[in-house]
């Protein structure tokens, strides 16, 4: 059993450090809002007035924050993690946020001696809580070995993406395909409902031909096909829209970087911004079916 600071405690955060409470670990928790620990201190964990008295002592620091601009501030900012850890500790970052950044914090840490991996996952909240997460993970292999553990007490799956950023390359090349996929599921079953087909019975065809996907059988758009899809729950409780968008954006920043042009996922950055203004931020993002019924 380790020592771990865990920094950001919100929706995903708050289970993630309770697993590893669970697990049997001291978990050190500081969030910028002293309510959202309390679930986590309910469970076990220890509750740290700043960051710097947090991840002081600690074998690991667990982090999952909004943006890269978080990140940044928290691990390089005058009292942030770098100027208060021990030389062996090992930083974890499971925030999403874009490969640049990912890289600029992992060498940052490297020319201070630190080891540290890039770790996004998949999964929501419900996710989060179950410890069922899947983790990818950018680091070179003694980093990836040393946070393997820390992370399976989180998660169902830990998978090494390669080097440090290689995480974050992972998620949003995963994510811009879903988002797309997601667009072309929706528009598949509007054109079906236009022309008559009964939505089961494009279903069960679809799921079994070549236009099967995750977005169809797992997390089908249209309601009483795929019992745990948010389209039953009217798109409530699934991955907002917002956050769809804020990784597509990532995905485009990326795109830009290597002088490529991804015309599939630039107008799905478009519909999905309309998306979250029409409808709510928090919507799931399957529901963008309203939207492209109402064209
Ligand atoms: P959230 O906004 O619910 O939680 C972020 C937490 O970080 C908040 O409690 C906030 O107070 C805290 N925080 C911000 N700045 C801080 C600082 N300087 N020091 C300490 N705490 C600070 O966000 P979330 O939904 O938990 O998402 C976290 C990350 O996980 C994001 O990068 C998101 O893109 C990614 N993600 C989210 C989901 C999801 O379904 N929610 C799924 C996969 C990945």
């Amino acid at each position: 059993m380790v020592d771990i600071a865990f920094i950001g405690l919100g929706a995903m955060g708050s289970g993630m450090a309770v697993n590893l409470a669970k697990a049997g670990h001291r978990v050190f928790a500081y969030d910028l809002v002293p309510a959202a620990l309390d679930a986590a201190i309910a469970a076990g964990c220890v509750a740290s007035p700043s960051v710097a008295e947090a991840v002081d002592q600690v074998d690991f620091v667990v982090s999952m924050l909004p943006t890269g601009a978080h990140v940044l501030d928290v691990y390089q900012g005058p009292d942030g993690v770098f100027a208060h850890i021990r030389s062996d500790t090992v930083l974890i970052d499971c925030s999403t946020i874009s490969v640049d950044d990912a890289r600029a914090v992992g060498e940052a840490a490297r020319a201070k001696g630190f080891m540290m991996c890039d770790a996004p996952v998949s999964g929501g909240v419900a996710a989060a809580a179950a410890g069922t997460l899947t983790f990818m993970v950018g680091g070179a292999a003694v980093e990836f070995e040393k946070a393997q553990p820390i992370l399976q007490a989180m998660g169902k799956a830990v998978i090494h993406a390669g080097q440090s950023g290689a995480g974050q390359a992972a998620k949003i090349c995963n994510n811009m395909l879903l988002a797309v996929c997601m667009i072309g599921t929706c528009e598949a079953f509007v054109l079906a409902e236009r022309l008559g087909l009964d939505a089961k019975a494009f279903f069960d065809i679809a799921s079994q031909s070549s236009g099967q996907s995750w977005s169809m059988t797992s997390y089908a758009p249209v309601p009483g096909l795929v019992p745990q899809a948010p389209s039953n729950r009217d798109f409530t409780n699934g991955f907002a829209g917002a956050l769809m968008l804020k990784d597509l954006r990532l995905a485009l920043e990326a795109t830009h970087g290597v002088g490529m042009t991804a015309a599939l996922a630039l107008k799905s950055e478009e519909i999905y911004s309309e998306y979250i203004l029409k409808y709510t931020p928090n919507r799931d993002f399957s529901g963008v079916i309203d939207m492209l019924r109402n064209k």
